[in-house]
């Protein structure tokens, strides 16, 4: 179907074909006119370049009655083909990794994930991740070719230019790896990386509790703590990428050492570790966060006093957090959100209490997609959609072949 033609006139037509499958991302579903006034192009011009885009499989319409278009035409509407290309999440946690497929609207293609030893190398982890990505298209019948990009998580900060992962604790697989570099060369796609917290926080921004915020705050309360700041709806990294490191804020100069090198860090008064003994000593040394978790949600006052003491450490950070950056929204996650209101109230109470009244206002509302390392792989999928920087062109570069949807 490729026309012989000069290479002006060839790139003037992957212009507007980029520029009409912009239009059908961002505006879709249209009728072949509007499609048209709104590209700029004339009705023939959208119609030639819309029927090779149907015929490559980008391009379909909807299955809906004809209905008059605007030059009084009836005709069924166009829409991109959300299983034209796929977007992936891989996400790398320190004992397992997890993989998500999106489609283009952002619908679920398959989502899966397998345990590795704390001990693997990076290596393995890379390996195990490919192989499950591998699995999962070989699943949904589409070729390596249809994915137009992998967000890769991994614990630590990574440096938003380098792709080197940094130090933030000793011990972690991935410190000083160049992690975007051999990931890339590993899949030999497209690859963004980013720390797991941040990438939860860019999930709930985009598919959870932070829809439609453009100032969001996320923070992912498990053995780590970490957040994500989304500013002006994008994913905020700082110099080197540790923006939204709060585990290792001092809230006691005096408090025990930490392993950062620190004294009395968050991470020591409200990580999972620290909470778990602290209900344990209140439960029994043998008894699950699960049962403790449903015990204090039940009313127990024992555990409330424990949540209550977590909640309001967590809320006094967040009420300095509120103060520097104003957020709209703040959205709680990680596995101690489980314990709900137990944890938010005192939290809510510490924010009222510690921010300025300009601020203080702001909504704390627990995560709506649950946690665990799937919340990072959807959050590496919605990052390739929210981040590409031409999403439609690279739809239009890719390869034609392997699609059975
Ligand atoms: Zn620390």
């Amino acid at each position: 179907m490729k026309r012989r033609a000069g290479g002006s006139l060839q790139s003037l037509r992957r212009t507007n074909e980029d520029q009409i499958l912009d239009l059908l991302i961002c505006q879709g579903p249209l009728h072949r006119a509007e499609l048209a006034r709104r590209a700029g192009v004339s009705r023939t011009t959208a119609s030639t370049i819309v029927s090779e885009l149907i015929a490559r499989d980008l391009v379909t319409e909807t299955d809906e009655e004809p209905r008059d278009d605007v030059d009084g035409r009836a005709g069924n509407r166009l829409l991109i083909n959300p299983r034209a290309a796929v977007v992936a999440g891989m996400n790398h946690t320190f004992d397992g990794v997890w993989v998500h497929l999106s489609d283009l609207a952002s619908g679920e293609v398959a989502s899966s994930g397998i345990a590795l030893e704390p001990d693997a190398g990076p290596a393995d982890r890379i390996e195990a991740g490919i192989s499950v990505l591998q699995r999962l298209l070989d699943a949904s019948e589409l070729d390596t070719g249809r994915v137009l990009g992998v967000g890769v998580g991994v614990p630590g900060p990574v440096h938003r230019d380098t792709g080197v992962v940094g130090v933030s604790l000793p011990g972690q697989p991935w410190s000083h790896v160049n992690a975007a570099e051999e990931f890339e060369r590993a899949l030999g796609l497209p690859v963004m990386v980013e720390n797991n917290t941040r990438l939860e926080g860019v999930a709930e921004a985009r598919w959870g509790a932070g829809r439609g915020v453009a100032n969001l705050l996320y923070f992912g309360l498990s053995s780590g703590i970490g957040s994500a700041l989304v500013l002006d709806g994008r994913l905020y990294r700082g110099a080197v990428g540790a923006a939204g490191e709060l585990g290792h804020v001092s809230v006691n100069i005096d408090g025990p050492a930490c392993p950062c090198g620190n004294r009395g860090c968050l991470v020591l008064h409200a990580g999972l570790p620290a909470v778990l003994a602290a209900l344990r000593s209140v439960f029994g040394t043998g008894a699950e966060l699960d049962g403790m978790l449903s015990r204090t949600a039940a009313g127990d006052p024992a555990g409330e006093k424990v949540l209550a003491r977590v909640g309001t450490v967590v809320g006094q950070v967040l009420a300095g957090l509120c103060n520097l950056l104003n957020p709209e929204r703040v959205v709680v996650g990680g596995e101690l959100s489980r314990a709900g209101e137990a944890l938010l109230t005192p939290m809510r109470s510490a924010v009222r209490e510690s921010a300025l009244p300009l601020v203080r206002d702001v909504a704390l509302v627990p995560a709506e997609l649950g946690h665990g390392a799937r919340i990072g792989a959807l959050g590496g999928a919605a990052l390739v959609l929210s981040e590409t920087p031409d999403l439609a062109a690279a739809l239009n570069h890719l390869s034609a072949k392997g699609i059975t949807a």
